[in-house]
């Protein structure tokens, strides 16, 4: 069994192609700037909601979260089997942090092997060593996040120290793994001159083993969603970044040798 709490078809900016992206409850990070934080508790969440019928309020409720067979899963993948194989594309999953329902994953992984799907995992990169290294040859493709350089930092805005994440992600470079790092970009928590150049000469260290970068800039939809949650944001006037900010960021990070995508 594997607790999700969404299922997205036809998704394009998950990977290469078109694919079916696997939302995975769970994470052990708080980011401050998490754009789902339905997802980062385990088990499915239930909060009170009104809705708009007839112009008047009526009170209901809303789940956040599903528990499903893994066969139940992979069923709904491969109803869009032709469209994967069209266009280049495959499964991704994401969460949360997908590798918190580490059992489901790999048996998810396996099921999508055995149909020769492209498989991505999006993730945090803050998981066990072993546990990477069961799925490695499982994964096409990891996507993997890099937040904040600094270790202060990093634990201050996602509540877990980023040394784990960065040996994880060497290990995973180190034994041929087909990874591109992700950066939030989020003004004010990792776009100061020591982050970015932080985290160019990382990723120039490591450009031979990698082809890109993605940059996805912040943004702020996920608000009303911590309303509804009743859950505390601790990010308040943070302002999205504007497209000056993107491409003179694009640009600094090609110093790093490698193509900058922004968006992803
Ligand atoms: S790792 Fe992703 S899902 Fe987890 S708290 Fe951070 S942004 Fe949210």
């Amino acid at each position: 069994m594997v607790t999700i709490f969404d299922i997205k078809r036809f998704a394009v900016h998950d990977g290469p192609g078109i694919r079916t992206t696997v939302f995975l409850k769970g994470c052990p990070l708080k980011c401050a700037w998490c754009h789902n934080p339905e997802s980062q508790a385990m088990k499915p969440v239930t909060v009170d909601i009104e809705r708009k019928v007839n112009g008047k309020s009526v009170a209901g409720k809303k789940v956040y979260g599903e528990t499903m067979e893994v066969e139940a899963v992979l069923e709904h993948i491969l109803k869009d089997a032709h469209f994967y194989e069209e266009s280049g594309g495959g499964v991704t999953f994401s969460g949360g942090e997908p590798l918190m329902q580490f059992e489901g994953l790999k048996r998810l992984l396996e099921g999508c092997k055995q149909s020769s799907l492209h498989t991505t995992v999006d993730t945090s990169g803050y998981a066990g060593r072993e546990q990477f290294e069961e799925i490695m040859d499982l994964t096409d493709l990891f996507l993997y996040d890099l937040k904040n350089m600094d270790p202060e930092l990093h634990q201050k805005y996602t509540g877990v120290d980023n040394s784990l994440i960065l040996t994880n992600a060497d290990h995973l470079l180190n034994s041929g793994a087909n990874l591109i790092f992700r950066i939030p970009v989020i003004p004010g928590i990792n776009t100061s001159p020591e982050e970015v150049s932080g985290m160019v000469s990382f990723l120039k260290e490591r450009a031979e083993r990698m082809k890109e970068i993605h940059l996805l800039p912040y943004h702020r939809i996920a608000e009303n969603k911590y309303q509804r949650l009743k859950m505390k944001q601790r990010l308040h006037r943070v302002e999205e970044p504007g497209e000056a900010l993107m491409l003179q960021l694009k640009e600094t990070f090609e110093q790093t040798g490698l193509e900058v995508i922004i968006g992803g």
